[in-house]
Parts: C-alpha cells; sequence; structure tokens
C-alpha cells in the first residue's frame, strides 16, 4: 500500500459540493478579473488574518515582489532574508534589485536568529524578511523591535504558515505589508497559482493595488511602471470556499503532527521538529533530521511511502546566486539542514494507520 507525500482528496471532498455554484456564478457574472469575487475573497481572507487590507494577486513570489516595490526597495538597497528558505524570498529581493543580506537560522525551530539579525544591519538595510518556516511563527517580538530599533520595514513572507501565531497574533498581520501564497500545496491552496498581500496600512493598500493592476487606478491612466499580477475570479471563489475550512484543517494538521512527535521521540539520530516558546505551527511541512535522510529517504521510497526534502540546496549555494560569491560554509546552519532534513506525509486526511505505517518503518530502519 503506497502512502503519498501529499494528497487533496480529502481538501477536495470537504469542498467539492460548494465549487460548482462558486464558479457557475462567475460564468454567468461574465466579469473574470478583479470583480466581486475577489473582492469579497480579499475582504474574508483580512478578517481571516486580522488585517485592515488584502490584495489579491497572482502568486506568492509577485506578492513578495510587489510589497518591496510598495515600499520602494530597490537598487543599492540591503534586505536581511534567512539563509534556509525557498528561493522564491531572495528572487523576490534581488527581482527589485536589492541584495538579499542572509542571516542563519536557530538549528532547532529553522526559523531566523534574531540574536545574528543586528551584526548585518548596515546603512543600507531597509528591510527585515523573516519567513514562517514549515508553518511555524518565528520570534516576533524580537524581530519587531529590531526592526524598530534601526528604522527597518518588515515584510514577512507567510506563505507557509496561514493561521500560525506569536504570542496569540496572527503571523502576517506583523510586517509592515506582508506576502503570502496560494500554491496549490499550501496550507490554504488554489487549483493554481495565487498569492495575496496583507497590510493595516491605508497609503500600502492604494500602492499594491495601483501596482497589481499596470500601475493604474483608472483604465488606460498609469501613474508608475506597475505589474499584471492579478488574482483571478475562479480562484478568488474556490479560496473563499476554502478558507472556512482553514482552521479544521489546520487543527488537523497538528493533532497529527502530535503522533508522529509522540511516537517517534527517543530514537537517537532523529530530530524531530521544536516549536519556540511563545509561538504556533500548523505543520505546512513537517521536517525532521538526521544524519542517515538520503539512506533514509531511500528506505521508506523502497516501502512506497513519499517523502520530499525542503530544500535540498540552500539558495547561497544554488547556481542562481553564483554572482554572491559564496562558499560551501559561509552558512553551516542552513546546510546541515539541507544536507539532513526529511518531510514526513502530513496533510488533512492522513489516515492514522497511514502514520502507523509510516512510523513503524521509521522505528525500524533505525533498528538496523
Ligand atoms: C511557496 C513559497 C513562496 C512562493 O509562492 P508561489 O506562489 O509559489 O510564488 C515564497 N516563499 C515561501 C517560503 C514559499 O514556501
Amino acid at each position: 500500500m503506497s502512502i503519498p507525500y501529499l494528497s487533496f482528496e480529502k481538501i477536495n471532498t470537504d469542498v467539492r459540493s460548494e465549487l460548482t455554484p462558486a464558479f457557475e456564478k462567475i460564468i454567468d457574472s461574465k466579469w473574470y478579473i478583479l470583480g466581486e469575487s475577489v473582492k469579497s475573497f480579499e475582504q474574508s481572507y483580512a478578517l481571516f488574518n486580522k488585517t485592515q487590507y488584502c490584495i489579491g494577486v497572482a502568486n506568492g513570489l509577485d506578492a513578495l515582489i510587489l510589497s518591496l516595490k510598495v515600499l520602494k526597495i530597490g537598487q543599492g538597497d540591503e534586505v536581511i532574508v534567512p539563509s534556509n528558505t525557498y528561493i522564491a524570498t531572495w528572487l523576490a529581493v534581488s527581482s527589485v534589485g536589492a541584495t538579499p543580506i542572509p542571516v542563519e537560522p536557530r538549528i532547532n525551530t529553522y526559523n531566523i536568529n534574531p540574536d545574528l539579525i543586528e551584526e548585518k544591519i548596515t546603512p543600507h538595510t531597509k528591510a527585515i524578511m523573516p519567513v514562517h518556516l514549515y508553518g511555524q511563527a518565528c520570534e516576533m517580538d524580537a524581530l519587531m523591535r529590531i526592526a524598530h530599533k534601526h528604522c527597518l520595514y518588515v515584510i514577512e513572507d507567510n506563505a507557509q504558515s496561514q493561521g500560525a501565531t506569536y504570542n496569540g497574533k496572527l503571523t502576517g498581520s506583523f510586517g509592515n505589508i506582508n506576502a503570502t501564497s496560494y500554491y496549490p500545496g499550501k496550507n490554504l491552496g488554489a487549483y493554481g497559482d495565487g498569492g495575496a498581500i496583507t497590510t493595516d496600512d491605508t497609503d500600502l493598500d492604494k500602492r499594491a493595488r495601483m501596482l497589481r493592476n499596470y500601475g493604474s487606478e483608472k483604465k488606460y491612466y498609469n501613474i508608475e511602471k506597475g505589474m499584471n499580477s492579478r488574482l483571478d475570479e475562479l480562484q478568488a471563489a474556490l479560496l473563499s470556499v476554502k478558507l472556512k475550512h482553514l482552521n479544521l484543517w489546520n487543527e488537523e494538521r497538528k493533532r497529527l503532527a502530535a503522533i508522529y512527535d509522540q511516537e517517534l521521540k527517543g530514537i537517537s539520530d532523529l530530530i524531530l521538529p521544536v516549536t519556540a516558546v511563545n509561538a504556533t505551527h500548523v505543520y505546512h511541512i513537517y521536517s525532521i533530521r538526521t544524519s542517515r535522510r538520503n539512506e533514509l529517504q531511500e528506505y521508506l521510497n523502497s516501502k512506497e511511502i513519499g517523502t520530499l526534502i525542503h530544500y535540498p540546496v540552500p539558495p547561497h549555494l544554488q547556481n542562481a546566486y553564483y554572482e554572491l560569491g559564496y562558499n560551501k560554509g559561509a552558512f553551516p546552519n542552513a546546510e546541515l539542514i539541507a544536507e539532513t532534513c526529511l518531510s514526513l506525509p502530513l496533510y488533512p486526511g492522513l489516515q492514522e494507520s497511514d502514520m502507523h505505517e509510516i512510523i513503524n518503518n521509521i522505528k525500524y530502519f533505525f533498528k538496523q
């Protein structure tokens, strides 16, 4: 019996009956871009995320790029990013002509270590871009304190952590302007690409709406060189339906993660995820670490258990960032995580019997 890394089976079943009427409404509206469906989803997501505004865009990378553009960050500026993240975080900074300045994560939570940020701040630093990696909130109190002290913007990369909190406050509501992704596999995923920006600032909201739509507020009158980056009506309708289930799906993810935590603890050479004090984790990814990672992945694969590696190569060692001149050893924590991490299946609908098969296979592997 095979167990996939990810399955949309239950999520689709939960929403299927609501989708046809939602899609038909849009077909019949005869208005397919920036209509009522996007507007309504933006309001619902802002309400969910407890921010004043939400601006739907084409994908998570664009949400990050637009956030930087809205703040007029560009050529010559520096933005602090984690050394271990999906490459999109770095790409957004490079796309606007700014330089990503990597800061190492804590080795137990995998989130950016606030104690290492200040030494990287220069007169060129404009913003800190924390990533709530794998679904766990970063240490936002310490981070916001540093940002205020040095007059830096904060742009949260909230792609993996919709619904997570730090001290009870939702990720995506701390920064001046924040980005999220509705890539299908994210905790709130579309049937295609999608993303959003969240902010409490009226002026930033206005600029984001202008820049996502060709730099225009009035059709055919262009204030700035903007982008075409809009969430479409069909994805917005789907996301509105799914959003109503998100808290329950996140609760299920937490419940399943607790089973892994309980059953896998005590195996030597197996490191389980750690949640920081005051943070919550919505387990977009359940990532374990072991020095025998490749061997374990192969073994599970031979038992038809799907796993993934998030991520095998840290951004500073990617060919795409050759020009920054970082060598192996430049960011040891990011490199160690890349060499040892393995993501186990975890999604709403994952059966406990399947989890026990995964757990038993892992236990058996470590007995060898
Ligand atoms: C998925 C992801 C993005 C990019 O989102 P897309 O919608 O794929 O463009 C950015 N940052 C992180 C941390 C992500 O996981």
